[in-house]
């Protein structure tokens, strides 16, 4: 893998990779000290302005070169070139411990208090799902205490592959993207049922129970709030035991793509999120209100506000370079 950017960052640094065929991955390295008693909610988000070396380590990984997804919110969508295999998806992290080293950075994530790794970037894991349980297989074995977060809106074949084995299914930390609570506009969200396989929200809730009978960990659901989109958590508490989930409630983040075309606009606002005093209309109080009511544990999520405030979250820092490389 070659470096062809780096993106810098105050907790850590957006890398762009290249890899032997010439296709580029965005990838991301950020330390940050922990939440004080993760795993409480309400919680806020862990502190970027003095990043701890060994507290908390965030790496974000691809899964694939592209990604066939159609989901409107995202830049990388529909991009599609290849699977990344085991190796490749492993690579990403050795290469990210190696740029920490050079930067005199703790090398190795074994010291970090909580090593997380997150197939977040592009690529949709379910659907590489082969090359995904093998890459995490490898990690485990290096990182014995690595947590993997995996957010996806989910695929049965895929995800019973993961049930199937408890012993890997224990060090996942899963989202599934929820983003409506109406199947029709989740449907518009992410533009077509790829295979047919996407959860539909009921086997959201059937996945999410199961998951947490083997893990013993909440499922979060991740869920951008949009004006006009319908909340009603009511429907997701008559399927799903309240205490085995969690959302994670997140601005929405306007990506430089054709798609801004679908005008979504958030009810949430990063910066009111930052500021520590999110509801800042009767409608988001209305669905608060709701959640709290439902006895579903919630957080306000910003990803990295400091990726998102410099356009590297979700394949933009990609789809830039691209556009820097087409103006040479
Ligand atoms: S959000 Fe994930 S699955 Fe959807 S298009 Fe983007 S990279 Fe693909």
């Amino acid at each position: 893998m070659e470096l062809v950017k780096t993106i810098e960052l105050k907790c850590g640094q957006t890398y762009l990779l290249k890899l032997n065929d010439g296709n580029v991955l965005e990838v991301g390295d950020v330390f940050m000290s922990r939440e004080k008693g993760y795993g409480t909610r309400p919680y806020h988000f862990s502190d970027f302005e003095n990043p701890s070396d060994t507290e908390k380590r965030v790496m974000t990984v691809c899964t694939m070169a592209g990604c066939p997804c159609g989901c409107r919110f995202c830049a990388s969508r529909k991009s599609f070139v290849r699977n990344l295999t085991a190796d490749e998806i492993v690579g990403q992290v050795e290469f990210m411990i190696e740029q920490g080293l050079k930067r005199g950075r703790n090398g190795d994530p074994n010291n970090s208090k909580e090593f997380r790794v997150l197939y977040t970037r592009m690529g949709e894991p379910m659907i590489n799902i082969d090359n995904v349980m093998e890459s995490i297989r490898i990690l485990i074995n290096r990182y014995p205490h690595i947590i993997i977060g995996m957010s996806t809106p989910g695929y049965r074949s895929a995800m019973d592959k993961i049930l199937n084995d408890p012993e890997l299914a224990k060090h996942l930390d899963f989202q599934f993207s929820l983003h409506s609570t109406s199947d029709e506009q989740r449907d518009y969200l992410f533009d077509a049922k790829l295979g047919g396989e996407r959860f539909n929200i009921d086997e959201i809730c059937e996945y999410a129970e199961k998951l947490y009978q083997v893990t013993n960990k909440q499922v979060s659901l991740n869920v951008i709030l949009l004006e006009g989109y319908e909340y009603d958590f009511s429907k997701i508490t008559k399927k799903v035991d309240p205490k085995h989930i969690w959302l994670r409630l997140s601005p929405w983040n306007l990506v430089e793509t054709s798609e801004d075309e679908y005008g979504f606009k958030g009810l949430l606002k990063l910066e009111d999120v930052v500021n520590k005093k999110p509801v800042s209309s009767s409608t988001l109080k209305e669905i608060i209100d709701q959640i709290e009511s439902l006895k579903i544990a919630y957080a306000y999520a910003p990803a990295i506000d400091e990726e998102i405030k410099n356009n590297v979250a979700c394949g933009q820092a990609l789809e830039a370079f691209k556009k820097e490389i087409a103006n040479i």
